[in-house]
């Protein structure tokens, strides 16, 4: 088979090879393989020191304490905590219908759990982005009401990759006194993240987008002011009674590895990527009925969508065999049904069909650019003048 360019970065990334090499380290019998919360043998001592190491450098890269991270299997969790958790706290204090205020944008983690949240009594307020795809904070502002109990707003968006204004959305729940819940699964390890100056409550984050394993995440629970939230998952009081379950130490130390690595190559890939993804885009501005979908600018480095006028959205796809891309999410890829996300801009169903979802990463170059440029230039008019 010949190879095929990975363009699909914001779907999963894969393990960067010293992360894979540090969690193979805690495998087997010579390895760190104990229970970290065996008190009684070094194995678990030992075990227990790696999962501290890397809550040390995730609690680092976001600069938050280590006391305020704790081991998910991946932003999904990290996501239903927040909400379900928010949710049963407000409750118990009570508040008879907690009011949530999101946006109709979010990842299906977030928008399930809010669909699944009003069938046990809490009001939920879907905000619209603007045509750009960002949610305007002054919209955030009208939609918080006397009972609300969280605002959840994602950082960046995983199909367009536009990124919100999180700090400016965040000083308008300080000031309305309702905490606010970031889903930064596509940030976290991609662009600097401080949730001390973004002024955050509650964060979720994945391993699998920066180039860690899938299958671990974390939670981020500010410790002053502190947001209550009700635990989700029950037996053994781990992670401070937020979230019971054996720690996974491979996982774990893949996650904190990957966040070393990010927060060393951070801002020299962030300067690589934008200047990748901006020679893609305006190597791309002669072919006609191009459109970018999502802020010209605002956006996650390495990601691009955009839609092609006039050509099937499947033909385009089928066309271009030699690059890993999707068309909108690859969590409704599966479905026939037009990106929920490029609707809420505004496209048109056919706009939304034909639009393609290139994103770069870490092991992206050149040469992968340059090739699906030309390969673009000839796809499209062909499928074009086959169409006419
Ligand atoms: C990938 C992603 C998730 C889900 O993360 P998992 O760790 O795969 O469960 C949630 N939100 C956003 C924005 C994502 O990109």
């Amino acid at each position: 088979m010949s190879r095929v360019v990975y363009f699909d970065y914001l779907s999963s990334t894969p393990v960067d090879p010293r992360v894979a090499e540090a969690m193979s380290q805690c495998l087997t019998l010579e390895g760190t393989f104990g229970n970290p919360a065996s008190r009684s043998h070094r194995y678990g001592w030992e075990a227990e020191m790696a999962v501290e190491t890397a809550r040390q450098q995730l609690a680092s890269l976001i600069n938050a304490d280590l006391r305020e991270v704790a081991w998910t299997s991946g932003a999904t969790e990290s996501d239903n905590l927040a909400l379900k958790g928010v949710f049963a706290a407000a409750r118990e204090a009570g508040n008879a219908t907690p009011h949530i205020v999101t946006s109709a944008i979010e990842h299906k983690a977030i928008l399930d759990s809010c669909r699944y949240l009003e069938t046990q009594g809490a009001a939920v307020t879907y905000l619209h982005p603007s045509e750009d795809g960002l949610v305007q904070p002054e919209v955030v502002r009208d939609a918080i009401q006397g009972n609300t109990c969280l605002v959840s707003v994602m950082h960046a968006n995983n199909e367009i990759g536009t990124i919100n204004d999180i700090a400016e959305i965040a000083a308008i729940c300080r000031s309305a006194g309702v905490p606010i819940h970031v889903d930064a699964a596509q940030t976290v390890g991609k662009i600097p993240l401080d949730v001390k100056a973004l002024d955050i409550d509650l964060l979720s984050m994945s391993a699998h987008k920066f180039y860690g394993p899938k299958g671990i995440g974390a939670f981020y629970q500010r410790r002053s002011p502190k947001v209550a939230v009700n635990a989700q998952m029950h037996g053994g009081g781990h992670e401070r009674g937020l979230r019971a379950g054996t720690l996974a130490t491979h996982q774990i130390v893949g996650m904190g590895c990957a966040a070393a690595i990010a927060q060393e190559s951070l801002s020299t890939e962030v300067q690589r990527l934008t200047a990748l993804r901006e020679a893609l885009w305006s190597s791309l501005s002669d072919i006609e009925g191009l459109t970018m979908n999502g802020h010209l600018t605002q956006r996650l480095p390495g990601a691009l969508n955009i839609s092609v006028s006039d050509v099937e959205g499947e033909a385009l796809l089928l066309s271009l065999p030699e690059f890993a891309i999707s068309t909108g999410s690859a969590c409704t890829s599966a479905s026939l049904e037009p990106s929920y996300v490029l609707r809420a801009l505004g496209l048109p169903d056919a706009l939304a069909h034909s639009s393609l979802r290139v994103s770069l990463g870490r092991f992206s170059d050149e040469n992968d650019v340059r090739l699906f440029s030309e390969r673009l230039h000839e796809v499209v008019p062909r499928l074009r003048r086959s169409a006419a």
